[in-house]
């Protein structure tokens, strides 16, 4: 069974796709930082941005891997502390909108699916990644409430900003990249469940994802 949780950033999609997965025993699996550590070797490597060839040989030629504990490889390498900085924040999107680096990304995505029950996260599991997932939700959440679960992470990490007004700021251009792309953009499948969290609790969220999912079959123990 395939779990799709997309959304804009800060609605609590990692928070929630991880509790998902522990409570029915589903893998994890996060997209956002496969995009994160194409971007992150492109900014270490020099490659131009704006080199849609060079973007797509790097993401063809470096594959991302994951291993316990929310580590996160690329050609074996551990860049789990050196996606999350503001300079892979700010350039994310435009590495994610090169349609080369997206092919390659996705069929990874789906070759990761091939062999187990998943929840998967990001910007265009339910539309492009997996258009037959069982289950499909779009977390939607108000601006403010975004940024400021992104500054209390960010504090709790001790990196990027905790300013709450310098943070929407940031995550609402990421956002105008990401749902005006050409390909792939951010956008709710049509047959997505879409669950505003902004005045839900992370528990209410989880427990309506797991009943959509024991509606399709999965099998929750907390309901059994
Ligand atoms: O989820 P996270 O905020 O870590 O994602 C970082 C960026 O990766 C997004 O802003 C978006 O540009 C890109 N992304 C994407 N498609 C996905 C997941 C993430 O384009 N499925």
């Amino acid at each position: 069974m395939i779990i799709a949780i997309d959304g804009p950033a800060g609605t609590g999609k990692s928070t929630v796709a991880k509790m998902i997965a522990v409570r029915l025993d589903f893998t994890y699996l996060d997209t956002g930082a496969m995009y994160r550590a194409v971007t992150y070797r492109a900014l270490e490597t020099g490659t131009r941005l704006d080199d849609a060839e060079a973007l797509t040989r790097l993401a063809q030629s470096e594959p991302i891997s994951f291993a316990p504990g929310g580590t996160v490889l690329i050609s074996g390498e551990d860049v789990t502390a050196q996606i999350r900085t503001p300079e892979v924040d700010a350039n994310v999107s435009t590495v994610s909108a090169v349609p080369g680096v997206r092919q390659a990304l996705t069929e990874q995505q789906r070759a990761f699916a091939a062999s187990n029950d998943v929840v998967m996260e990001g910007r265009d599991i339910g539309t492009v990644v997996f258009p037959h997932a069982e289950v499909k939700v779009f977390l939607t959440a108000s601006a403010e409430e975004r940024a400021a679960r992104r500054a209390s992470q960010n504090a709790q990490r001790g990196s990027g900003s905790t300013d709450p007004a310098v943070i929407l700021e940031q995550i609402q251009e990421r956002d105008r990249i990401d749902s005006t792309r050409a390909t792939a953009p951010l956008k709710a499948a049509d047959d997505a469940t879409v669950v505003d969290t902004t005045s839900l609790s992370i528990d209410q969220v989880v427990d309506a994802i797991a009943s959509l999912a024991s509606e399709r079959g999965a099998r929750d123990p907390q309901k059994a």
